[in-house]
């Protein structure tokens, strides 16, 4: 019999590397916060279960967050509206902020970013999101369907609840698990997540920025059309506050969070600064294999190992999407809430998924061209699936789709694979089919797609029946920011560095996947390690000291 008493058993529901900074997080809550939990007996009781454990796992680690539990059909349930079980609602009495479906692995990261966001209140929302939604005088019903495997959704979910929480009177923001809301999913035509319905009228795909994401919701149009329309500009200048510090890391991959407890342990102060949720490309990752200390591990849980052990030392933001990066002796770095006077920063912005810019591509993405297997695999259980490339990416895609019980073919424009042979190994005994000397042309379908023309190397084509195609050719490396600061970059678009990471440009860094190369878990965290390194000696010789307070300027 177990001698665990309530209160600990839901706590030990919360892994230990995660309790601590969750402990941290609540601490520092600034209102308390109240979760309402709604659930049914039925078939969704696995669900249920979970929720209720994963809500009364946070009440039990802080005294700021009330938890209240109702069954669907109480009067409560009918007061606020509840249409699934299990839902949980955020501060109900002052938003509308509610998970459909239990808010599990990215969802979960979600629900906890939403439960901040509620403490914090209007205080925690830009200027520019206020001003922007000032113009809306129009309910808003916001719905982000999401997977617990979708890095990205979290990102669109907290737009959406910061959307809400500047206009609670107005907008109200759902997040929705397509797990256990396949119908509704279905009824939405969702085919990839994040996927995001405003008042059943406009559909936006992805994860936007904040501001664009604000506009949109405005307009109930895509920012295009509305620009061409109305002449809005993107970019309007916000105050914000500023704060000195040492180093600033742009991105929460391997390489940026393993830069930070570097940096923090040599002494520099710092803060990672993640526009979307930490992990960057591992999190997109089904397993990971070849991490030395881990035979075998999902890149979202290795994720979450390297994210507690970075916010053991530094500060991470996640969400906070650089807009501006100025030079000079400090470095000015703008995100939407805060400027940043650096002494330097490093450059961990890793890399975007590569287009194959054929027709159809465009009109079916979304529901069915995918470039995450991870977040939209799910969609396609039971169905075919194409995967292009030949690259890890792309085995490691068709093996998780192999293993989902999708009837999976590789397509490749070679006769043999650059990717690991372990991974070959492993395509070839699940005996996932390859068309080699193969590119995909054209994806063919009316409302869905339907099959894929195919072209063979000598020139012939035919068609090849699939639900969805995967794209996995590669990517491209997200230089923008090293551009402004006007860090050379080399042939292949990847950003130049030498062998201690640092770039053309005195005082800025650049580690992981945006210096091209190859490209791996363990060298991303090995350049993140020598770029904070490197930016420690530097600031000792230049600063005098590195923490003294004497300036260069
Ligand atoms: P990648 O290694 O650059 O491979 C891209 C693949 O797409 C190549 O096979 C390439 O063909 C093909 N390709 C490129 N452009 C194409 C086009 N326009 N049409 C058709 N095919 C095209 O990219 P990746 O697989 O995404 O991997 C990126 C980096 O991450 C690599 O360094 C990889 O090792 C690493 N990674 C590691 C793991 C792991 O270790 N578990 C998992 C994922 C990624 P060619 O071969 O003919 O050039």
């Amino acid at each position: 019999m177990s001698t665990l008493s309530a209160e600990e058993k839901y706590r030990n529901f919360i892994p230990d590397e995660s309790r601590e900074y969750l402990e941290k997080m609540f601490a520092a809550f600034k209102n308390n916060v109240t979760i309402e939990v709604y659930t049914e007996n039925g078939p969704h009781d696995e669900y249920n279960e979970f929720t209720l454990n994963i809500c009364r796992a946070m009440n039990v680690l802080t005294d700021k967050i009330e938890l209240k539990e109702y069954s669907l059909s109480s009067e409560m349930g009918q007061k606020r509206n509840i249409i699934a079980s299990p839902t949980v609602l955020i501060s109900p009495d002052q938003y509308d902020i509610r998970f459909l479906g239990a808010p599990a692995g990215e969802e979960g990261r979600a629900l906890v970013e939403a439960l901040n966001l509620a403490s914090k209140g209007i205080s925690g929302i830009s200027d520019s999101t206020k001003e922007i939604l000032t113009e809306l005088n129009d309910d808003r019903l916001v719905k982000v369907f999401s997977s617990p495997t979708c890095p990205y959704c979290p990102g669109q979910a907290i737009n959406a609840f910061k959307a809400a929480i500047a206009k609670p009177d107005k907008i109200a923001s759902w997040c929705i698990s397509t797990l256990d809301n396949e119908n509704m999913a279905r009824e939405y035509e969702v085919g990839s997540v994040p996927h995001t319905d405003i008042n059943d009228t406009a559909t936006f795909k992805g994860l936007e920025p904040e501001e664009k994401f604000m506009i949109q919701l405005l307009y109930l149009k895509q920012l295009d059309e509305i620009l061409a329309e109305k002449n809005i500009k993107e970019d309007k200048p916000v105050e914000t506050d500023s704060e000195e510090i040492d180093l600033v890391i742009i991105g929460g991959g391997p390489a940026g969070m393993s830069a930070g407890i570097y940096a923090k342990r040599s002494g520099l102060s710092c803060v990672i600064l993640e526009k979307q949720g930490v992990g960057g490309q591992v999190a997109l990752t089904p397993k990971v294999e070849n991490y030395p200390g881990f035979t075998n591990v999902q890149g979202f849980e290795l994720v979450e190992i390297l994210g507690a052990h970075a916010r053991e030392y530094t500060e991470i933001h996640q969400f906070a999407e650089v807009q501006d990066v100025k030079y000079g002796p400090r470095i000015e770095i703008t995100t939407n809430e805060k400027k940043y006077l650096a002494k330097g920063v490093l450059l961990a912005t890793g890399v975007n998924v590569r287009m194959l810019n054929v027709p159809g591509e465009d009109k079916f993405y979304g529901h069915g061209v995918s470039y995450c297997a991870t977040c939209d695999g799910n969609f396609f259980k039971g169905g075919k699936a194409i995967v292009v490339g030949g690259g890890n990416t792309a085995l490691t895609d068709a093996l998780h789709l192999k293993h989902l019980g999708i009837e999976t073919t590789i397509v490749h424009r070679r006769d043999q694979f650059r990717a690991e042979k372990v991974l070959q190994d492993s395509v070839k005994r699940e005996g996932i089919e390859i068309l080699w000397n193969c590119v995909v042309t054209e994806i063919i379908g009316d409302d869905q797609v339907e099959s894929a023309r195919i072209k063979r190397n000598d020139g012939t084509e035919f068609d090849k029946d699939t639900d969805v195609v995967f794209v996995a050719i590669g990517q491209t490396a997200n230089t923008a920011l090293a551009e402004k600061l006007g860090a050379d970059l080399r042939d292949d678009g990847f950003i130049k560095v030498d062998p201690t990471q640092r770039t053309s440009v005195e005082r800025v860094y650049a580690a992981g996947d945006v210096t091209g190369g190859v490209r791996q878990i363990i060298t991303a965290t090995g350049q993140g390690a020598a770029a904070a390194l490197t930016a420690f000696d530097d600031f000792t010789r230049l600063f005098d000291g590195g923490k003294t307070t004497k300036n260069i300027w």
